[in-house]
């Protein structure tokens, strides 16, 4: 009998971590790597956040909070989906959890039950699948290409869809393409999802607030959907708060409650102190939000100028969160004299000896033509960074 239960044995090995792993190496050599791999904005957190956390702290919160959160903060969130995105979901559809990955695993433990069958466009966010996998449930990939901006059509979800499909997987901004659905995108998948009852969305909303061409639009906003969807979000990257592990599900209400029954047996409730912190990013200004998304765009600007003058790169422009995602399989097949590249990983680990920049490989993503620049880095290490990509891809023949 194994040790390891059969669906912790099933989750993929991360592809990520070996690139960090030779990272790793490298810098501990003392060599100048430049880290083009981080999935976390590089700046503060806002300091009027972190007053409310200090604050938090002396007015003694310390104590179990209720296992969905606190009513204060559910309902400020509750205001926010009405203000910022027209969206009714009550406070008692509002549940607080430890980052959105939480929020996302409860979400699917809520509904999916062994053998059914989610839905997700790839290039994906990794962690989708694996979340799948605890669930039991099957991941149904369907791959879209670059020329459709890496977005599922309605064409294609209508044929992916079987009296099994409990789950559409949508995420907008995308990691790690940075594409952004409009809302005629969105209203034509609503009208294919209206037509089957069983399924529900889970909307991804995490980057929200990074977005370059205006506020992005939720699935929910269309008739019928608010009552199918799960909108996952937090303040993670919007307010530079990934280590304070605040995310939050909206959700119809017996999910809610679901998700609630869930998290009292996981966690019992996020910390207090980080809610605390959260209530004052959701009730406080978000001047700090839009400068980091102005950061992000000029850096979007600066990694776009360089890399669309590397021959064979093919991109399109990202227009949210803060990845860049091109198509490397031009290199495919070429060689330096030594190594001869095969695939995207390959290219990530030449990238990382003859370049010192750390990307991810786009197998991580489900798409192994791709690989994953972030631009959660200064000015100056982009410019520094891709410059040397540009030389050590010239010198692959
Ligand atoms: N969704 C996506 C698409 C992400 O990229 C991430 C973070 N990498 C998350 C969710 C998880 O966010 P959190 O840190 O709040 O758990």
């Amino acid at each position: 009998m194994e040790t390891i239960a059969q669906r912790v044995r099933n989750l993929a090995e991360p592809e990520i971590l070996l690139m960090a792993q030779r990272s790793r190496d490298l810098k501990a050599k003392g060599l100048d790597v430049i880290s083009l791999s981080i999935g976390e904005p590089d700046f503060d957190t806002p300091q009027h956040i972190k007053d409310a956390a200090i604050q938090a702290i002396n007015d003694n919160y310390s104590h179990y909070p209720p296992i969905p959160g606190y009513q204060d903060l559910r309902k400020a969130i509750s205001d926010k989906l009405l203000r910022e995105n027209g969206l009714t979901y009550a406070p008692s559809q509002i549940v607080i959890s430890t980052g959105a990955k939480q929020a996302l695993f409860n979400a699917m433990f809520a509904v999916v039950d062994h053998g059914d069958e989610v839905i997700i466009p790839s290039p994906f966010w990794a962690t989708y699948m694996d979340i799948v996998t605890l669930c039991e449930g099957k991941s149904v990939i369907v791959r879209t290409s670059i020329d459709q901006s890496f977005k599922i059509t309605p064409e294609q979800l209508e044929k992916a869809i079987t009296p099994k499909t409990k789950l559409l997987m949508l995420n907008s901004p995308s990691n790690p393409t940075g594409a952004v659905y409009s809302a005629e995108e969105l209203e034509k998948l609503a009208d294919i999802i209206r037509k089957h009852p069983q399924i529900k969305v889970i909307s991804d909303e995490i980057y929200e607030l990074i977005s370059f061409s205006g506020k992005p639009v939720s699935i929910a906003s269309f008739p019928g959907m608010l009552e199918r969807t799960i909108i996952i979000n937090g303040v993670s990257k919007g307010y530079a708060m990934t280590g304070w592990r605040i995310g939050f599900t909206a959700a119809p209400v017996d999910i809610a409650e679901a998700c609630v029954k869930i998290q009292g047996q996981l966690t019992s409730a996020a910390s207090s102190i980080a809610q605390r912190a959260a209530l004052a990013a959701y009730e406080g200004p978000l001047d700090e939000s839009i400068k980091m998304c102005e950061a992000f765009k000029r850096r979007r600007d600066i990694v776009v100028d360089i890399v669309k003058d590397i021959p064979g790169l093919k991109f399109f422009v990202p227009e949210g969160a803060f990845y860049l995602f091109p198509d490397v399989s031009y290199y495919f097949g070429k060689s330096d004299g030594k190594t001869t590249i095969k695939d995207a990983t390959e290219l990530t680990m030449y990238l990382l000896e003859h370049a010192l920049i750390a990307t991810v490989t786009g197998v991580a993503f489900g798409e192994p033509n791709c690989l994953r620049i972030s631009f959660a880095t200064s000015d100056e290490n982009l410019k520094k960074g891709l410059t040397r990509m540009k030389e050590a891809l010239a010198k692959l023949k």
